[in-house]
C-alpha cells in the first residue's frame, strides 16, 4: 500500500509534509479519532484526504457550505480522486447518481451538509458503512463559536447509530480552548488524537497606516499589484459602494460584494473574482466565508474591523498557497466611531465584551511593538518573539534624531490655540492639522489660521506631527485628558520653555523612504505576477479553467506557476518535480505548460 508520502507526492505533488500533517494523517490512519485545529491556509484538508485515500471504500465529509465543498470536489477531481458532493443545490436525479456511485464504491470522498443528516442519509450511511467520518469546520458544533449550526448536532447520534462507528476526526481554525472541548464533546469524539498548531501565518506582512486620504492612499496601494487579486474590506455597504465606483472610475477591475445586493449579482461578482476577471473584490464582512481562493495577494481593510478576530480571519484570506502576502490596514478615528455604532445596535448583553474586544482592535493599529506578536499574544499563544521580519512595526527603520525646535512649535501652538479661543483644549488632531496649516472649516472657524503658529510644520507630514506630540505626550510634556481626549500642559512644559534642554526621540524613517521601502515589497509580492511568462502561464491556466468550468487556482496555484517560472521545466520528468503537480495533472496538462515555456525560451 502507498505510504502518506508517496500519495503526497504523487496525487498531489508535494514533495514534504507541513508542521502537524504527517501526525494527524498517522494518527487519523491508524483508525483514532482526531481533532485537528490549523490557521486558515496550513493545509487541513490534506490532512484527512490522504487517510481517505489510503483508507480506500467510502470517507464521508460533512461540510458547511455548498461553495467550500464544491472547491474541494473540484481540486481532488483535477488530481484525479473521485469525489462528489450531495447539497441541496442538486436536482433529484443528479443526488441519485452519486448515491448509487457512492454505493458501488465509485466514490472516495462524499461532501454532505450537515442538514444531510437529519433525513434519510442515516440509512445510506448504515448501508454504505464508510470508513471515515470527516467533520469539517466543526466549530460549528459549537455554541461558543461565531459560526453554530444546530444541524452539527446530528453527527454524534447519526455516527452512534452505525453498526461500526468509523472513526470521526474533525477539522477547525478557530483556536480558543472552550470551541476545542466544545468540538470534542459535541461531536462525541473518543480519546481523540489532538493537534494544535500555531497560529503564525508566516508568509503574511502585516502593517496599519493612517492616512490623510484614504483614497489616495488605496488608489496608491492597489496601482502596486496591477495583475494580482485583492480583497478591500469596508465596513458599511455605503462604502463599498464608493470605493468600489472609485476604482472603476481609475480603471481598475473592481466587483462588489454586500448583504444589500441582489443574490444573483452576488454571486456574479464572487464569480468574477474567484475566476480571476476581476482582481479586486470591494466588500464587507459578507464576503470571504467559504471562499477557498488560494491566489489572493492582498487583503486591504479600508476601515478597521470590530475586533482582532474578524481581522484576523478577513486578512487570512490572503496568501493561502504560501507566498509572499500583504494584509493593510487603514486606521481613522471614524472608524472607531462606526465600530462603536455598531456595538451600540448589538444585544445589550453582549455589549461589555464587544466594547473590550474593540480596544484591543484599537491598540493593535497604536503598537508600535511587533503586530504579529500583538495578535498571537491575542489569541492565547504567548510564546512568540517579540520581533519579527514581516510587519510593518518591525521592518520599519527608525533613527534618532533632535526634535526640540519641533517641540517648542507644538507646546508653543497648544498655547496659542488655547489663549486664541478663550481656555478651551484642543484634541491632537486639531493640533496637527493647525500646525500643519489645514484649510479645514473646523480650524478656520475659530480663527486659528490667524495664530502665529499656524502652518509651522507644514513641511512635515500629519503621521510625523502626530509622532512627535505623541513622544511629548509620552515623555509628560504634555497631558492628554478630560472627556473628550484634549491636551494641555504639566509643569514640565514650563520649565522646557525655561530651559529647552535637546529633546531627542527615535522617528520612523520619513514618508518618502518609507514609501519607497512599501514599494519595493509590494513590488517583490506582485513581481511574478507581473512577469511575462507568468502572464503567459496564467491565460493559460485560466483558458483551462474556463473549459473544465473550475476556479484557475484549482487546475494550479500561483505558487505553481511561480515555480515553473523560476525552474523552466524541459520535460515531463522536471515537470512532476514543481509543487503541486501529481500525476494526473501531469498528464492533463504537462504538454500544454511545458509548450509555453518552451515557446517563451525559444523567443528569449
Ligand atoms: P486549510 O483548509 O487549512 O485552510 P488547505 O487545505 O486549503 O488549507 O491548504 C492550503 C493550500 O496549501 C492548498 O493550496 C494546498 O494544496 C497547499 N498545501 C497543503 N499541504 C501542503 C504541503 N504539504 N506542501 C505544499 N502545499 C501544501
Amino acid at each position: 500500500m502507498a505510504t502518506p508520502h508517496e500519495i503526497l507526492k504523487k496525487v498531489f505533488g508535494y514533495d514534504s509534509f507541513r508542521k502537524g500533517q504527517l501526525e494527524l494523517i498517522e494518527a487519523i490512519g491508524s483508525g483514532r479519532d482526531a481533532i485537528g485545529v490549523m490557521p486558515t491556509g496550513a493545509g487541513k484538508s490534506l490532512c484527512y484526504q490522504i487517510p481517505a485515500i489510503m483508507a480506500g471504500g467510502l470517507s464521508v465529509v460533512v461540510s458547511p457550505l455548498i461553495s467550500l465543498m464544491k472547491d474541494q470536489v473540484d481540486a481532488l477531481r483535477e488530481n484525479g480522486v473521485s469525489a462528489a458532493t450531495i447539497n441541496s443545490a442538486m436536482d433529484w436525479e443528479d443526488a441519485a447518481e452519486v448515491f448509487r456511485a457512492a454505493r458501488n464504491g465509485k466514490i472516495r470522498l462524499l461532501y454532505v451538509a450537515p442538514e444531510r443528516l437529519e433525513g434519510g442519509f442515516g440509512d445510506f450511511l448504515r448501508e454504505a458503512a464508510p470508513k471515515l467520518v470527516i467533520v469539517d469546520e466543526a466549530h460549528c458544533v459549537s455554541h461558543w463559536g461565531h459560526d453554530f449550526r444546530p444541524s452539527y448536532l446530528n453527527i454524534a447520534p447519526v455516527m452512534d447509530s452505525l453498526p461500526a462507528r468509523p472513526p470521526v476526526a474533525a477539522f477547525t481554525a478557530t483556536a480558543t480552548p472552550e470551541v476545542r472541548a466544545d468540538i470534542i464533546e459535541q461531536l462525541g469524539l473518543r480519546d481523540p488524537f489532538s493537534l494544535t498548531t500555531g497560529f503564525d501565518r508566516e508568509n503574511l506582512f502585516f502593517h496599519v497606516e493612517r492616512p490623510d486620504d484614504k483614497n489616495a492612499a488605496m488608489m496608491r496601494y492597489v496601482g502596486q499589484f496591477p495583475h494580482a487579486s485583492g480583497i478591500i474590506y469596508c465596513s458599511t455597504r455605503k462604502t463599498v459602494e464608493e470605493v468600489c465606483e472609485r476604482l472603476r472610475k481609475k480603471g481598475v477591475k473592481a466587483v462588489r460584494y454586500h448583504a444589500g445586493l441582489s443574490d444573483a449579482e452576488r454571486a456574479r461578482n464572487q464569480e468574477e473574482f474567484i475566476h480571476d476577471r476581476a482582481p479586486v473584490m470591494v466588500a464587507t464582512n459578507a464576503f470571504g466565508m467559504g471562499i477557498d481562493k488560494s491566489n489572493v495577494r492582498y487583503v486591504l481593510h479600508y476601515n478597521m474591523p470590530q475586533n482582532l478576530d474578524a481581522y484576523y480571519q478577513e486578512a487570512g484570506r490572503a496568501g493561502r498557497d504560501g507566498l509572499p502576502s500583504d494584509c493593510l490596514l487603514f486606521y481613522g478615528a471614524r472608524d472607531v466611531v462606526t465600530a462603536k455604532f455598531f456595538i451600540s445596535q448589538s444585544p445589550e448583553d453582549t455589549r461589555a465584551a464587544a466594547n473590550k474586544k474593540l480596544r484591543a482592535m484599537i491598540d493593535y493599529c497604536h503598537t508600535s511593538g511587533c503586530l504579529r506578536a500583538f495578535i498571537l499574544n491575542y489569541f492565547g499563544e504567548h510564546d512568540v518573539p517579540e520581533k519579527c521580519t514581516a510587519c510593518g512595526n518591525c521592518t520599519e527603520n527608525t533613527e534618532r534624531a533632535e526634535i526640540t525646535t519641533e517641540a517648542l512649535k507644538i507646546l508653543s501652538c497648544v498655547y496659542r490655540m488655547s489663549e486664541a479661543s478663550g481656555g478651551k483644549h484642543y484634541g491632537i488632531s486639531m493640533l496637527v492639522d493647525v500646525l500643519r496649516g489645514s484649510q479645514r472649516a473646523e480650524v478656520l472657524a475659530p480663527g486659528f489660521d490667524k495664530i502665529s503658529t499656524y502652518g509651522l510644520l507644514k513641511d512635515r507630514s500629519a503621521r510625523e506631527v502626530r509622532e512627535m506630540t505623541d513622544f511629548l505626550i509620552a515623555e509628560g510634556y504634555l497631558q492628554v485628558g478630560g472627556e473628550f481626549p484634549t491636551l494641555s500642559f504639566t509643569p514640565r512644559t514650563m520649565q522646557f520653555f525655561k530651559n529647552p534642554t535637546p529633546l531627542v526621540m527615535r522617528v520612523s524613517e520619513s514618508d518618502k523612504a518609507k514609501a519607497e521601502r512599501i514599494k519595493k515589497r509590494t513590488r517583490e509580492i506582485s513581481a511574478s505576477a507581473s512577469e511575462g511568462l507568468f502572464e503567459e502561464l496564467r491565460v493559460l491556466r485560466r483558458a483551462i479553467a474556463a473549459e473544465n468550468g473550475v476556479p484557475p487556482y484549482v487546475v494550479f496555484s500561483d505558487k505553481t506557476l511561480a515555480a515553473i517560472c523560476e525552474t523552466m521545466p524541459e520535460d515531463e520528468d522536471d515537470f512532476l518535480e514543481i509543487p503541486g503537480v501529481g500525476a494526473a495533472k501531469l498528464e492533463r496538462y504537462g504538454e500544454a505548460f511545458l509548450a509555453v515555456v518552451r515557446e517563451w525560451k525559444h523567443r528569449a
